[in-house]
């Protein structure tokens, strides 16, 4: 097996262009797990850990954060929790201690199983996926375009991730996950949830519930007309039924080893009542802080 090792970024994009089979190496969580265990040998490796860029971050002129696609779980959780509490919930949910010091977004993308953890926080968020090739320059994937199929994403076979961009939380997020114990754990189902008051519009993200990860968009269109912004009212019973309603219809489960569909959708609504209670009551908060 051939082993890349890039030390610049355009080093490593002029490597993929060269020889695009070989796979992209990060924190080596997925990648090795597959050698390991002799699902794929591929021809080459291309190691990423070498180009300082993606270990980097930082905030562009319009306040979105730019977060290299190297950037481990452990420190998006320490550095940047604070500005993106739905994807540090998420990512504390990731593996043990040891796979959160090595893994990263940018693998989970990468990898984009329906299952990974980053996925609703970046869907619930807006969250752009900054792709790169040495022959097309910066492509900018929305990430609701990115996941394609079960461990499929949108990038071609020149293309590496260079970073995901995302806005600073501007209300609430939570995220959720129902796994068969409390670490170390697959989701069976997971949920995100964003509240956008200055858009007054609601994001959600539905995790392990699909062949991709996937946007509730009649759920999120429901509450965020449903919901009185200018209010400091608690949620109405009703409001929140009905958004567990529409976000159960949004998931398209299979029954595995993990779980049954009709637990998948039954957690899947439980979850988005108890993410939305929650986020509406520190909203709610907010906005008392402020009068
Ligand atoms: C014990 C264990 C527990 C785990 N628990 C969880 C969990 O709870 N939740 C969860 O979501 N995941 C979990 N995982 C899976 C894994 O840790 C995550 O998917 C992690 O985010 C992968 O990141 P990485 O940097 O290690 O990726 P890698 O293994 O390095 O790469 C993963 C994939 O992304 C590609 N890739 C990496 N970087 C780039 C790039 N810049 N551009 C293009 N492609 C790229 C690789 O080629 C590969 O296909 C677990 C894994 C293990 C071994």
């Amino acid at each position: 097996m051939e082993f890349l090792r890039p030390l610049t970024w355009a080093d490593a994009l002029a490597a993929k262009a060269g020889q695009p089979a070989a796979v992209p190496i990060q924190g080596g969580t997925d990648v090795m797990v597959e050698i390991n265990f002799d699902v794929h040998r591929p021809a080459a490796l291309l190691d990423l850990n070498p180009v300082r860029e993606l270990a980097e971050y930082e905030t562009l002129p319009d306040g979105t954060l730019r977060i290299g696609a190297g950037v481990p779980y452990v420190r998006l959780i320490a550095e940047l929790g604070d500005r993106l509490p739905g994807l540090a919930q998420a990512s504390r949910t990731v593996g043990s201690p040891q796979i959160r010091n090595r893994g990263t977004v940018g693998g989970n993308l990468g990898a984009a199983s329906p299952a990974g953890d980053s996925h609703p926080p970046l869907l619930a968020s807006d969250a752009v996926i900054e792709a790169e090739s040495s022959a097309r320059g910066t492509r900018l994937i929305p990430a609701v375009d990115f996941y394609k199929g079960v461990k499929r994403n949108a990038l071609e076979p020149d293309e590496l991730i260079r970073a995901i961009r995302i806005a600073p939380a501007s209300g609430p997020q939570y995220f959720s996950k129902i796994g068969t114990r409390n670490a170390m754990v697959i989701a069976v189902c997971s949920f995100a949830i964003a509240l956008h008051p200055a858009e007054r519009r609601v994001g959600t993200g539905v995790g392990s519930a699909a062949p991709t990860p996937r946007r509730a968009t009649a759920a999120e269109e429901f509450l965020s007309a449903e919901l009185d912004w200018d209010g400091r009212g608690p949620l109405s019973v009703s409001a929140a039924q009905r958004f567990g309603e529409l976000v159960r219809e949004a998931a398209a489960p299979i029954d595995d080893v993990r779980g049954t569909a009709d637990y998948r959708k039954h957690a899947l609504s439980v979850m988005a009542r108890r993410t939305l209670t929650w986020a509406w009551n520190d909203y709610r908060a907010t906005r008392e802080e402020a009068s």
